[in-house]
């Protein structure tokens, strides 16, 4: 199929947001075109397929849309992960470092229990830093970690050797 390729021409770059010397990867174009959503989706689950999954974890914020869509067309249910402070109930929280300074990312404490069976999305794998922070969250729930999946990853940032413990880690765009 080609739309791997469509999907990476449809990804469009923006220089110096949000800081200068930042090539930001806009994913709007994709979710604009259902097409190119639906082959984004399928992407993303197609390494798991067969595998009853029972939640799947979006972080904040453009992982609510494609992992909320993944939860969908699994039958799963969906757990937001948030920035600190947004989430209205009683939460759980992670802090983790980012290159200056700290971020926190919250859970709600009724979101998981163990023995389901998790996967966690969001649009891309730079660093590694807020994914690990979510796996954290997830792992510490007592659920069953299966995996990450990730529409985008900027493989030179080598952010996948930061998800320790968190299961195959799966990418359909890489740069
Ligand atoms: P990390 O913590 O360095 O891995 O950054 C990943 C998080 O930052 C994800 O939640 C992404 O949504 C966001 N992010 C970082 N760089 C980009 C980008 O170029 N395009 C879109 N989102 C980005």
């Amino acid at each position: 199929s080609d739309s791997p390729d469509q999907l990476r021409k449809a990804i469009r770059d923006v220089p110096d947001f949000p800081k200068p010397g930042i090539l930001f990867k806009d994913i709007t174009p994709v979710l604009a075109d259902p097409k190119l959503m639906q082959a984004a989706i399928d992407g993303m689950i197609a390494p798991f397929a067969g595998q009853q999954i029972d939640k799947v974890v979006g972080i904040d914020a453009r992982g609510f849309i494609f992992g909320a869509m993944i939860a969908q067309k699994l039958g799963a249910g969906f757990i937001p992960v948030r920035k600190k402070g947004k989430l209205p109930w009683k939460t759980h929280g992670v802090d983790y470092s980012l290159e200056y300074g700290t971020n926190s990312v919250e859970i709600h404490q009724d979101a998981l229990a163990p023995g389901d069976r998790v996967l966690l999305a969001d649009d891309l794998l730079a660093t590694g830093g807020t994914a690990g922070a979510a796996l954290k969250l997830i792992l510490d729930s007592g659920a069953t970690l299966l995996g990450s999946t990730f529409f985008i990853e900027l493989g030179f940032l080598e952010g996948r050797g930061k998800l320790p413990g968190g299961g195959p880690v799966h990418s359909l765009i890489s740069f």
